[in-house]
């Protein structure tokens, strides 16, 4: 079986690139180049030496004592959430910034939902010094001023997005518009495993990194480099790919992603693509997608912002429909629950999403001499509003 992309940009069949003529030489040039670029010895050297002295990398592998006595077995943490910016995203902006100065771009443009990946990308534009919007929903412009703030405190314009229901899929799709006005001078940075070939392998590679440094981390405490188990939660894909990408042909190694569900997959309000998504095309790439009997895209909703796309990156769509990969849903409570259980027991506030996949916990089974590995994405700095109004509710049900 194999698990990477093919020639055609496709992952079984699930990928491709479907995109407006406008941007067919743009995405075409990107395609024949991504990968002598990602190989060239000037691009690597100058994406480890910034991995290393900019991000703060390696991230370290931290042997949970109390998380894995709760579960039985041994719980390491990548911790992702000591990265600069404070989250894995640094990984592929760093990456892709690179990329985009070997392909003569002078303009950068992002995407963003809650943020973090517009932070990221504004963090690289400043470090490289090349212009940089970044397009937000309304609604969520509203929502993440902490982080609107950071972005425009780097220099980056954020752009509030009005159309459809003022959130990521709107301003994915103004994004994808503003490329399509200027693909010559400017390079799209796309925030996770998503959009047309090759953006899903060119991120995935990007990622990467996390799978390398667990190879060695484990080799080095554990005298062999794989674990029993990986475990990471999916928005659109990206280190969840990063966590497993090294690992994907190695079937002693079993994959264990956590999806957002919401207030439940049959609430109406989640988020978890996989279990409920079709077959269709989202921004440039056929995938599962949340959708109604029309074809319409449905809203996805999740209380983690960075999970609440109604897309799945093609790469997870097949290790899910093939079964490489076993995808459960984590609802917001559960979520809470494990965040704060995590904070409790070793000192470690997560974000929301990584949330999702300590979620994932207390619904397996382990034995005793199971290795566990647990990529925490990011810290909760940011979903401190919601850890303190889940502790208002907690101490009022008390009360009462
Ligand atoms: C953006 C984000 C995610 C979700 O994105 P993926 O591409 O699925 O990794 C998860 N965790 C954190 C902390 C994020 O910022």
């Amino acid at each position: 079986m194999n698990y990477q992309v093919d020639q055609k940009g496709y992952y079984g069949r699930f990928g491709g690139a479907y995109i407006p003529e406008i941007l067919h030489q743009c995405v075409g040039d990107l395609q024949q180049n991504y990968l002598k670029i990602l190989e060239s010895e000037s691009f690597r050297k100058e994406y480890r030496d910034l991995l290393r002295d900019y991000a703060g990398r390696p991230s370290p592998l931290y042997l949970s004592r109390r998380l894995s006595e709760k579960y039985g077995c041994r719980i390491y943490l990548k911790r992702e959430d000591l990265n600069h910016t404070g989250a894995h995203k640094i990984n592929n902006t760093i990456g892709q910034i690179l990329v985009a100065q070997r392909m003569g771009k002078t303009r950068i443009i992002a995407e963003t939902g809650a943020g973090q990946h517009g932070v990221a990308t504004a963090t690289v534009c400043a470090l490289m010094n090349l212009p940089c919007v970044v397009y937000m929903g309304k609604t969520d412009v509203e929502r993440q001023q902490p982080n609107v703030k950071k972005m425009q405190m780097l220099g980056a314009e954020v752009i509030p997005v009005v159309s459809g229901n003022m959130t990521l899929k709107d301003a994915t799709n103004e994004a994808i518009r503003d490329w399509c006005y200027h693909p010559a001078d400017t390079f799209y940075i796309i925030g996770s495993t998503v959009g047309p070939h090759p953006y899903p392998d060119m991120v995935a590679r990007l990622q990467s990194v996390i799978s390398e440094e667990i190879k060695g981390q484990l080799q080095e405490k554990e005298g062999r480099d794989y674990p029993d188990y990986l475990i990471a939660c999916v928005g659109g894909g990206s280190n969840a790919a990063g966590t497993v990408y090294h690992y994907l042909d190695d079937e002693r190694v079993k994959i264990v992603l956590g999806e957002a569900g919401g207030e439940g997959i049959l609430s109406g309000k989640s988020a978890a693509t996989i279990q409920l998504g079709r077959e269709g095309i989202i921004h440039g790439a056929r995938t599962l997608v949340m959708q109604d009997a029309d074809g319409q895209i449905e809203e996805p909703y999740s209380i983690s912002a960075g999970l609440d796309y109604p897309g799945i990156g093609p790469m997870h769509a097949h290790l899910a429909t093939v079964r490489r990969a076993q995808v459960l849903t984590v609802n917001d409570d559960e979520a809470l629950e494990a965040a704060f259980e995590l904070t409790r027991l070793e000192g470690i506030i997560p974000a929301l999403e990584s949330a999702h996949a300590l979620g994932i916990l207390p619904k397996m089974s382990f034995r005793p001499e199971d290795i566990v590995v647990l990529t925490v994405s990011g810290r909760g700095d940011k979903d401190m509003g919601s850890y303190i109004e889940a502790l208002e509710v907690i101490s009022v049900n008390k009360t009462v």
